[in-house]
């Protein structure tokens, strides 16, 4: 099959229904974390790119929910054709513009594209009830409509895929949707989603983007009147200011709060070992630790603590970092020199708080090694903090008893992991784990379209993906019918 030609004029937004510069005349540079280069400077959108762009939605949105589950299903089918047509291409911006090594490119693709496929299925899903009723004569449905215009705010680590899980389910259930995604990734975050559903078919003006700092259009993009409903996905601090105002003000709307984690990896007595190691590897490095699931602390029951960070370091250390571009990257840059400034400051601190560094060395560029710290305690920030880069803590428990006193003493719940040969003592562990997710045996670092991911405690509210993005990004409404003059008691 000949292969299509890129996407050209990307610097382009979809902005009230056309393919447009933003008007803030101000430009967005977009950097690729790794060579420094300088991708695309794209002007960025103003307030009134803003409001004409939810109204356009708003109009949009009528007609789009308006077609029926097929029409909407197969404009997500196409998106999924296209996923795959242009794998290489969505690939080479997400290795430029986020510093995913090859790898973790593939990852998030195969990610957005899985939430999509499922996302087809959703129209035929979305159903309603009749309920019976205690009335005589009365019949009682519930219908299920969609929220109308859904805003989404992305963040830079999984641009593609943490825009899409919002995006596919709630354009297929009949919503209009405009992201605002991550300064440092606005190609990934939003772009390319709005080419590739633009050319699949996707009605003008229903799914739109509009490129612009947090500090400066996000709080106006929760607050418009238009938006019923707003996806976030970011930081803990940024979330519960969203979630203050979509109640403030003059307007009450849903939020979806998807945040920060501090996910802990178990490691029972009884595990195996060298599982455990492989898992914790990828766990923790998957993308330099810029995963909101990845391993946070490594927690090890005394009997293993040796024998596990020996192999834990042995593996660590024959880790390749470097250029994200070769094949074999495992660690490629952080996404900016901020966040490495911040990375570095944890790893002062650590050894401040009297963490043994066993594996260090100096960053370059925005590459730093991998950093595997022993001795940690609970009271260490590098225990209690999201760490978000690569490097990590090993924590020695007592006893398993201990270990999940460790694993909830935190102020995050999203995702954790533990590792033990006897299965049924694992399941009774995670049923005491408060996290949204947890896997036994297995890695923190897991997202399947057709099962519910999200977090409790300050990680955040909701839930993505299959039934669960039903509940969503749709609403019930009780509706009865009195079919017979009601009997009433005066
Ligand atoms: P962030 O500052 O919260 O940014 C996330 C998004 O929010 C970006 O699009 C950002 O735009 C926007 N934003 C910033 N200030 C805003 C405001 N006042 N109003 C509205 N939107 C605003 O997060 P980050 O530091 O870039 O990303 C890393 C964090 O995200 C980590 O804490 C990580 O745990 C969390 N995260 C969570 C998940 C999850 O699924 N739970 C997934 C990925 C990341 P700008 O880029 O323009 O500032
Ligand atoms: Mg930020």
């Amino acid at each position: 099959m000949k292969s299509k030609p890129r996407y050209q004029n990307l610097e382009l937004q979809p902005i009230a229904g056309q393919w447009r510069k933003g008007s803030a005349e101000r430009d967005l540079n977009v950097i690729d974390p790794f060579t420094g280069e300088l991708l695309l400077s794209l002007p960025m959108a103003s307030r009134e790119d803003l409001d004409q762009t939810y109204r356009t939605a708003q109009t949009a949105q009528v007609e789009w929910a308006a077609m029926g589950p097929t029409a909407r299903g197969d404009i997500m089918r196409r998106a999924v054709d296209i996923f795959d047509d242009r794998k290489e291409e969505i690939l080479d911006w997400l290795i430029r513009e986020s510093g995913s090594t090859r790898i973790k490119a593939e990852v998030e693709w195969a990610s957005a594209r899985a939430i999509t496929l499922e996302s087809a299925g959703l129209p035929g899903r979305a159903h309603g009830r009749i309920l019976p009723s205690d009335v005589p004569g009365k019949e009682s449905r519930v219908y299920r409509a969609p929220l109308g215009v859904v805003g989404v705010i992305s963040p830079w680590n999984f641009p593609l895929h943490l825009s899409a899980r919002s995006v596919s389910p709630a354009l297929a259930l009949g919503n209009a949707v405009v992201i605002k995604p991550a300064s440092d990734t606005p190609i990934t975050g939003g772009l390319l989603l709005a080419r590739i559903f633009e050319e699949a078919g996707l009605p003008q003006g229903v799914l739109s983007v509009l490129v612009g700092a947090g500090s400066d259009i996000g709080d106006a993009f929760v607050e418009h009147p238009v938006p019923s409903f707003i996806s976030f996905t970011g930081s803990t601090p940024v979330g519960r200011n969203i979630g203050r105002l979509a109640s403030g003000g003059t307007h009450l709307k849903r939020v979806a709060l998807e945040l920060g984690g501090n996910s802990p990896f178990v490691v029972l007595a009884d595990a195996d070992v060298e599982a455990a190691v492989n898992a914790a590897v990828v766990g923790k490095f998957l993308h330099q630790g810029q995963i909101c699931m990845a391993i946070n602390r490594i927690i090890v029951e005394a009997p293993l603590v040796e024998e596990f960070t020996q192999r834990f370091v042995a593996r660590v250390e024959a880790l390749p970092y470097g250029d994200p571009r070769l094949p074999g990257t495992v660690v490629g840059p952080v996404i900016n020199a901020k966040q490495l400034a911040g990375l570095k400051k944890k790893v002062s601190k650590a050894q401040q708080e009297g963490a043994e560094m066993l594996m260090g060395g100096e960053p370059q560029g925005n590459v730093m090694p991998p950093h595997v710290f022993g001795n940690v305690t609970a009271d260490m920030e590098i225990a209690r903090e999201e760490i978000f880069g690569p490097l990590v803590g090993i924590q020695s428990a007592r006893d398993a008893e201990h270990a999940l006193e460790l694993c909830n003493s935190s102020e995050y719940g999203l995702s954790s992991a533990v590792f033990t040969r006897d299965t049924s003592r694992g399941v009774q562990f995670a049923q005491r784990i408060r996290a949204g997710m947890t896997h036994i045996n297995d890695m923190p670092v897991n997202d399947e379209a057709n099962a519910p991911f999200g977090g409790e405690k300050n990680s955040g509210l909701g839930r993505f993906n299959g039934d669960w993005a039903i509940e969503e990004f749709t609403s019930d409404q009780w509706v009865t019918v009195q079919h017979a003059p009601r009997q009433y008691p005066f």
